[in-house]
């Protein structure tokens, strides 16, 4: 049986498929992933960029970084990937989506695909929301943020301390109910599609190993060889464009009911 055939086989055997994505399945839409040559690293130092202590050292830099990437997510469109997965999600039963992503292109195709109210995890946060920095009382992110003075920068309704975006920092935990939920999906997965990830930052990368030790498969879609090895793993070495519509559309309809 070739791989692709591997794959299928499990995915049409699958009462519930998880799918989890990292910035490769968004590489293809135009955002850069982190580790890849030219990627958003390069050039600054992930402490001063993605921690607290960089954010109360210089919010307005901090700040500038993710205005930068809302702006670039901004003018970029769901590529034929996330469309793929959209679509897998709305007319299969059993389907969740969790994403390391802090873009919004899942839940945009999802929306193009007429669901209204997809169930996507986003692990790591969201570069559309932001919380304060000393309460953690959600705000209303403006359309654009003036990033040049500390006096332009969005302050708390409630304690007038800096707001911060809300996304999961270097050293900070998993939001309570996002870690429960992504638990409760990969103990239950019987195969789990993952699409663009390099795997090594953690717990997010806990949650295909999860599935494998609840005895489910993995299926993991990348155009470089990963450290994947595992005999309930295939690997589908290419992109996420190049792969994941086939993939999904050959399997959209389960063999066993949900
Ligand atoms: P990563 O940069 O560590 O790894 C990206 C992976 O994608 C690599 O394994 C690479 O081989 C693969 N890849 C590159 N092009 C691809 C393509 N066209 N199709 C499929 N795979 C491709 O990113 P990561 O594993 O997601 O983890 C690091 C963190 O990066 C995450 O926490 C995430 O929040 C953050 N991040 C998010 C975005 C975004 O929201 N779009 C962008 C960059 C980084």
């Amino acid at each position: 049986m070739t791989d692709i055939d591997q794959a299928s086989d499990w995915l049409y055997n699958a009462k519930k498929v998880l799918i989890f994505t990292g910035a490769g399945v968004s590489a293809e839409s135009g955002i850069p992933t982190f580790r890849d040559q030219g990627g958003l690293w390069a050039g600054f130092s992930a402490a001063d960029l993605a921690s607290l202590t960089g954010f109360d050292k210089d919010p307005c830099q901090v700040w500038a970084w993710y205005e930068m990437r809302r702006q670039r997510v901004r003018q970029a469109e769901p590529n034929a990937a996330h469309r793929a997965v959209a679509t897998y999600a709305k007319e299969r039963p059993g389907v969740s989506v969790i994403t390391q992503n802090v873009d919004d292109l899942h839940q945009r195709a999802a929306v193009a695909a007429g669901d209204d109210d997809p169930t996507i995890i986003s692990y790591h946060g969201s570069l559309f929301r932001m919380r304060c920095r000393r309460c953690s009382l959600p705000g209303d992110m403006p359309h654009v943020i003036d990033t040049t003075s500390r006096d332009t920068l969005p302050t708390c309704r409630q304690c007038g301390k800096f707001m911060r975006p809300d996304i999961t920092w270097f050293g900070e935990a998993i939001h309570r109910k996002v870690a429960d939920d992504s638990d409760q999906l990969s103990s239950r997965a019987d195969v789990c599609l993952v699409i663009g990830t390099s795997l090594e930052v953690y717990p997010a990368a806990f949650i295909p190993k999860q599935v494998l030790a609840h005895g489910g498969h993995v299926i993991e879609i990348n155009p470089e060889p990963e450290t994947f090895a595992h005999p309930e793993v295939v690997q589908l070495r290419g992109t996420a464009c190049e792969f994941v519509p086939d993939v999904l559309r050959d399997t959209r309809y389960a063999r066993v009911a949900p």
